[in-house]
């Protein structure tokens, strides 16, 4: 099924407006407060069918979709549609986070991320580069774990002293036992095949305070995927995620020795829940070189990550003067433009 947002006083489309928070109509400024829809997605049990062609209920064009759209616009009229099917059961989003960021703020934060050409090649921003700028909301599920962790190691301390003639060194050694109980809640790990996974991470994090109900007018004008991978396949990942965050925490809880050696750590994490939700991001796509590139943004609160396109006669003229292997130099740039290598 095909919903469309109608507006009931001009009968013209409505999309979600980023700057209100409502579902809003272009021409006569009607605006609807979205948590007073209901819907009731999680049991409604439609079938879906992967090569079932949709057609827009405004218009009756064929839509343009992938077997992962779960919302898109139509190519012909341009009003945005929802394809409940692919939101519905085991496919019903939890939670949304929608957009505050208007596709022209978006565009300008694109400009300015090019430093106004001050690295990018000449001409850059002035061709007509960007191929597409789309706000999409991306599948994620959020994992709340518990982690128990039991260690035993021995710490060492050791002093070092002189008395008369002779240096003595002096080590002691110490049982440290530790026994912790660790709780995660909503780590992200997106679920979506055609998405980099590492440009999602970098967009992390998400303010998990913003998340709402899930209510299809949230998508209207947006696109949206439904996601690829479930909260079963993707457990490896979030699990491996968190992996650092419990080796440092528990070095931080052993302090004070001069060496410490691990016997035995025995690391147990367990989901306690998992949920399904979309969260918003704005891509831009451009060419640069017949190459082309991507550049990401949280859709709520601004984050950029990307690579931008780099003349390298520009950065000689930055740099110039330092000896350095392209490489390094690279680097450096990477890092002051901010996007890191990857
Ligand atoms: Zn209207
Ligand atoms: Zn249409």
């Amino acid at each position: 099924m095909v919903i469309h947002y109608k507006c009931p006083n001009c009968g013209d489309d409505m999309a979600f407006d980023s700057e209100s928070g409502m579902l809003t109509c272009q021409s006569c400024g009607r605006q609807d407060q979205i948590e007073d829809f209901s819907e009731d997605l999680k049991t409604s049990v439609l079938s879906e069918d992967e090569a079932k062609e949709y057609h827009c209920e405004n218009c009756g064009a064929a839509l343009i979709t992938e077997a992962e759209t779960a919302a898109t616009t139509c190519g012909f009229c341009g009003a945005g549609v929802v394809l409940q099917e692919r939101l519905s059961g085991v496919l019903a989003p939890a939670k949304v986070i929608p957009f505050t960021i208007s596709k022209e703020e978006a565009m300008q934060a694109f400009k300015k991320w090019c430093r106004n050409g001050r690295l990018t090649p000449k001409g850059f921003m002035t061709a007509d580069r960007i191929k597409g700028i789309t706000g999409m909301y991306v599948p994620f599920w959020l994992y709340d774990l518990k982690t128990k962790a039991k260690v035993e190691a021995v710490g060492t301390k050791v002093r070092k002293y002189t008395r008369g003639d002779y240096e003595y060194t002096e080590t002691k050694y110490f049982d440290v036992y530790r026994d912790i109980d660790l709780s995660y809640i909503k780590v992200p790990v997106d679920a979506s095949e055609k998405m980099d996974d590492k440009i999602m991470d970098k967009l992390e994090p998400f303010p998990y305070d913003q998340l709402k109900d899930f209510k299809t007018p949230y998508l209207a004008g947006y696109i949206a995927e439904k996601y690829n991978y479930d909260d079963k396949v993707l457990y490896p990942r979030v699990e491996s995620k968190i992996k650092n965050f419990i080796e440092s925490y528990i070095r931080s809880t052993i302090s004070g020795y001069s060496s410490v050696s691990y016997n035995h750590k025995h690391i147990n994490t367990k989901k306690v829940r998992s949920y399904y939700v979309l969260l918003p991001v704005w891509m831009v796509y451009y060419d640069y070189e017949k190459t082309e590139h991507t550049f990401a943004m949280n859709g709520q609160t601004g984050k950029v990550v990307g690579k931008p396109p780099i003349s390298f006669q520009k950065m000689a003229a930055w740099f110039g003067g330092i000896a350095a292997t392209s490489f390094i130099t690279l680097k450096v740039v990477a890092l002051i433009m901010g996007g890191g290598l990857w």
